[in-house]
């Protein structure tokens, strides 16, 4: 009697190093490929199929997608960052831009609150450049949000909608129109009711920044 059957044989197909996301560190893998062989009497003969590859870290033992090996948190970390300093700087432009022209208090105003918020400077130049893209482009806030909803963590989330009230609070007073547009934009960005109101809460504690 000729006994036949399969079995699952994992191989190595690459070695090298990786950014482990379970290490939070950079740690040595090995790709390893599962492929099932004909076997005749329990001997593998050959590989019938691949039944899949995967990257599995030296240290954790943790087993990832191979797409893993181009992960550069450093690299994502970097998006981040530039994706919350755009939706913080263009939504204090689109509530500046809703009342009609912008005038060069509401330009130094806005730079404050963005160097304040984000512990970076804008120069005139580009802040004026933007405000002018913002005006001669077709897409609302809320197109804007919607875009950015998903690629926003909590935080950041937070800070956009202080610097919405901070910069409708920077004539000295937030009109009802004012709240309702920044509860919008909170809603637009998946924040509940409860969250927000406790963000422009805490924004209306302290005093004021003051401004130049
Ligand atoms: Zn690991």
């Amino acid at each position: 009697m000729i006994i036949w059957g399969s079995k699952g044989i994992t191989g190595t197909t690459d070695r090298g190093t990786f950014n482990c996301p379970v290490c939070v560190s950079q740690q040595r893998f090995e790709q390893k490929r599962v492929r099932r062989f004909f076997t005749l009497y329990f001997i593998p003969i050959f590989p019938t199929s691949t039944l899949g590859e995967y990257v599995e870290c030296a240290h954790c033992q943790g087993t990832f997608d191979t797409a893993i090996r181009s992960y550069d948190p450093s690299q994502q970390m970097l998006q981040a960052e530039a994706l919350f300093m755009t939706a913080v700087k263009s939504i204090m432009i689109h509530i500046c831009i809703a009342d009609g022209d912008v005038d060069p208090d509401e330009v130094m105003q806005i730079q404050a609150i963005y160097e304040q918020l984000t512990n970076t400077q804008i120069s005139d130049t580009d802040l004026i450049e933007e405000i002018q893209a913002t005006q001669e482009s077709s897409t609302s806030l809320f197109e804007l949000l919607d875009h950015l909803v998903g690629q926003l963590n909590d935080h950041a989330k937070e800070t956009a909608v202080t610097a919405a009230y901070m910069i409708a609070a920077a004539d000295g007073h937030v009109d009802d129109s004012e709240i309702e547009l920044i509860q919008q934009i909170g809603q637009r960005l998946g924040m509940t009711p409860a969250h927000l109101n406790g963000v422009i809460a805490s924004v209306q504690q302290p005093a004021p920044p003051e401004l130049p």
